[in-house]
């Protein structure tokens, strides 16, 4: 089979499949992953689209280089967000995109809704639509094991819903293996909306490498010189839990739906040396070579054990101190809980910890809940997650998210805090200015992984800074300077990354020395056998940018969406971050200079030259 990027697509209403190359042109424009994804958004996007009506489109994508040996091989699912109703996008580590990729297939299309519960059955580029009436009501992971007891096939790699997404909870996601997700904006929901439990994947095929030997010497240094940083030898033996140390220290964590942002000595107990109680060892995504997760074995619901995998430092900070539980076994257990019911974990700790601040200051009480729900408390934390899943009593209101304050007294939305309808993660920005405006521009909402430049906490010399981002850049992560350029700077990088299927941990996220435009375009020559200058790719990041940024601006999105909540421009209360906040004339700036840098217009829409310079498709 050449080298190709190819799509299915699928419709569950007319039961129809249909197979098909991308142009050439398309290839070259937007590559594979989140760029072509947002292509094939953009190709079906009406602004009033219902989220969970049939015509959303579902689309699956793995990156171009997915399935080779490459920095990761991640995958993006994409489609209008129920959770938001604007942007809905998610990345995905795990097997499941290389399995895809073996099938022939790097791209799905899911369109229409089936009468009854189906799943998808994915083999060498044939692809049948198949009964799933009895997996409705499986978790994630039973479904898992009951697809490949069905199909009799070990190997076959699963994504799919659990409750949550059969419910339409708004921040379902979609789950492979033992941690992969989907997790944030709520795609799970729309695969329920669709009756789609599972889509099932199995690939033998081979992936026709242009020069496989050279592809193979090319990476084996390159890994060679990623595997020496000490960073990523940490990663590789702590996983991304050994950020809380230095986020407690420094003070940027969002403590109690950021009330604070330390919890000082009582976070001794969720250092990421204490999961080695847990762990039985490190595991990876496919052809990875840094294992960022351990295998846990832990004791789940009913005191039974049960093997998971993680946790992240996202899921530790939204079910750990952003709803003040600083018992690590509580917040494993509370995490597996999610995975299970396939929950977003960040956006479920995000409401739960609005809420509690809601009881906290007698907006809501125990009448309303069912139950009293103080900080911390680990049983009532697992109670509200059953109901959310199962959309019983409170929890069914809560399991609408953002669009839950419609039905909650008036003062309650103040303490929501959200950037474009989705809520605000595990960090606290106030200290690391460059963070905030990152938050404050993600396209999809309240996110670090559309621009995180980590760097900035490193405090590395300005000549550095100046050669890695072409301008100036402040060394001081307190700064407002230059930070307009640097989050434009990664948002473009990182576009290309979700593109590729390259895993953020093995570029500039982690190091300035780290593989960038330079790597990527050798490892799609030797793969493909496609030259692409620097130049071009760095439009193809560009591209990107800007036709998410034009969808949001048909949603009628503006500069007053590319804000913060009222908290981030209070100053932090106590800790070692105290005193630090957001003051409105440096974020004005930051983003002066961001829209400017992107070429967008002062209120940060894409400018018709813009639009026709980067041949927009909107
Ligand atoms: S570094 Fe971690 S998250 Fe990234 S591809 Fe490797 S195992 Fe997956």
């Amino acid at each position: 089979m050449p080298f190709q990027i190819r799509f299915a697509k699928i419709d569950l209403t007319e039961r129809e499949v249909s197979i098909e190359d991308f142009p050439e042109e398309i290839l070259t424009k937007y590559l594979g992953g989140r760029g072509m994804n947002m292509y094939l958004l953009a190709k079906r996007f009406r602004p009033r689209m219902d989220s969970l009506g049939p015509e959303n489109p579902l689309i699956f994508g793995t990156g171009f280089l997915t399935g080779c040996l490459n920095l990761g091989s991640r995958m993006n699912i994409s489609a209008i967000s129920p959770e938001t109703g604007y942007l809905g996008d998610a990345n995905m580590g795990g097997d499941f995109g290389a399995e895809l990729r073996y099938a022939g297939l790097s791209h799905l299309v899911i369109v229409g809704k089936s009468k009854d519960p189906v799943y998808l059955w994915i083999r060498n580029g044939d692809v049948q639509i198949r009964d799933a009436r009895h997996l409705w009501g499986l978790d994630t992971v039973e479904t898992q094991r009951a697809i490949r007891r069905e199909l009799g096939e070990a190997r076959v790699q699963v994504a799919c819903i659990g409750l949550a997404g059969e419910n339409m909870v708004k921040f379902a996601g979609i789950r492979t293996g033992l941690k992969s997700t989907a997790a944030r904006t709520g795609l799970g929901a729309v695969m329920g909306s669709k009756h789609l439990k599972a889509v099932a994947v199995r690939g033998t095929e081979d992936l026709h490498i242009e020069n496989p030997q050279g592809l193979l010497s090319y990476y084996k240094e390159l890994i060679k010189g990623l595997m020496e940083r000490k960073w990523i030898q940490a990663l590789g033996r702590l996983g991304t839990p050994l950020m809380i140390a230095l986020g407690n220290t420094a003070g940027f964590l969002a403590v109690r739906n950021h009330q604070w942002t330390s919890v000082g000595e009582a976070g001794s107990g969720l250092v990421a040396e204490n999961l080695d109680r847990y762990s039985t060892g490190m595991v990876a995504c496919w052809s990875c070579p840094v294992h960022c997760r351990h295998r846990l074995k832990i004791r789940g619901e009913k005191d039974k054990e049960v093997y998971e995998e993680g946790p992240e430092y996202a899921s530790v900070g939204s079910m750990g101190w952003k709803i003040g539980n600083l018992d690590l076994e509580s917040i494993l257990q509370v995490v597996e809980l999610c995975n299970r019911y396939g929950l977003d974990a960040i956006s479920t700790g995000s409401y739960i910890a609005w809420v509690m601040e809601l009881y906290q200051n007698g907006i809501i009480d125990e009448k309303t809940i069912g139950f009293p729900l103080e900080w911390g408390d680990s049983k009532s934390i697992k109670r509200i997650i059953h109901i959310i899943a199962q959309r019983e009593g409170f929890g069914d209101i809560l399991a609408d998210g953002y669009f839950a304050r419609g039905r909650l007294p008036p003062e309650a939305e103040q303490f929501l805090l959200q950037v474009k309808n989705l809520p605000m993660e595990m960090t606290d920005e106030r200290l690391t200015k460059s963070f905030a405006l990152g938050m404050a521009t993600a396209s999809r909402g309240a996110c670090h992984m559309r621009s995180r430049p980590s760097l900035d906490i490193l405090r590395l010399p300005s000549s550095l800074l100046e050669k890695l981002y072409g301008g100036e850049v402040d060394p001081d992560f307190t700064s407002y300077r230059g930070k307009g350029r640097m989050i434009w700077w990664h948002e473009i990088l990182y576009a290309v990354c979700d593109s590729l299927g390259v895993c953020r941990f093995m570029t500039v996220f982690s190091s300035p020395n780290a593989p960038q435009y330079k790597e990527f375009n050798d490892l799609i020559y030797l793969s493909s056998g496609r030259r692409i200058s620097e130049e071009d790719l760095k439009t193809v990041g560009e591209r990107i940018c800007t036709l998410e940024r034009r969808m949001l601006a048909l949603w009628g999105m503006d500069r007053k969406q590319d804000s913060l909540p009222f908290r981030y421009f209070e100053p932090v209360p106590e800790g070692p971050a105290k005193g630090h906040q957001i003051d409105l004339a440096g974020f004005n700036k930051m983003l002066d200079e961001y829209y400017e840098l992107h070429g967008w217009d002062e209120n940060g829409r894409p400018t018709q030259e813009g639009v026709k310079r980067l041949e927009i498709p909107l």
